[in-house]
């Protein structure tokens, strides 16, 4: 049972019980390594298989826990803020794909209203877009984890689709 204390423990009812633990957990000293170190500094002899009869029995491994937890969390936050700032990267970059694909489709509806007819290198330039707003917008969906972001990408797709065999029939 890994609980706290025991009475009977020379490490538990040592004044340099958290230190011999530090020793342990933090610089990951062995129990010979700890005694010796304890015996040097402190003239205390406690013998290495009670040092580690101590880091098995008795050591608060919760409250270890509990800070790895701590520590895990402040890493998480440190990949999350990497996450955003890859996600600011990659809207920018979206953002100027997304104005040239609505420039180039704004430029294709003026020129079916005034001819008709859609020029098949202005086509291509729109799927080029398209296909990467959808690649952008599918990179977000995975650093987002985010579904509906990717249903709007595949709209994307699908639009494009759509001219792309319309401009095709105007062709023939
Ligand atoms: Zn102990």
């Amino acid at each position: 049972m890994p609980v706290g204390y025991s009475a009977r423990c020379r490490v538990c009812n040592s004044p340099h019980r958290v230190e011999i633990e530090q020793w342990c957990k933090d610089e990951g000293l062995s129990p010979r390594a700890a005694a010796a170190r304890l015996l040097e500094r402190y003239g205390e002899k406690i013998t290495h298989v009670t040092i580690w009869r101590h880091m098995q029995e008795h050591f608060d491994i919760r409250a270890e826990a509990r800070e790895q937890y701590r520590k895990s969390q402040e890493q998480m936050q440190t990949s999350v803020k990497k996450c955003l700032s890859d996600l600011q990267m990659l809207d920018s970059i979206a953002q100027d794909s997304y104005e040239l694909h609505q420039a180039v489709r704004a430029w294709l509806a003026d020129l079916i209203k005034e001819r008709g007819k859609i020029p098949r290198v202005l086509v291509e330039l729109l799927a080029v877009t398209a296909s990467e707003v959808r690649q952008q917008l599918k990179q977000k969906a995975e650093l987002l984890g985010d579904d509906p972001v990717s249903r709007l990408a595949d709209g994307v797709a699908t639009w494009a689709e759509l001219v792309q065999a319309a401009a095709s029939d105007e062709d023939e």
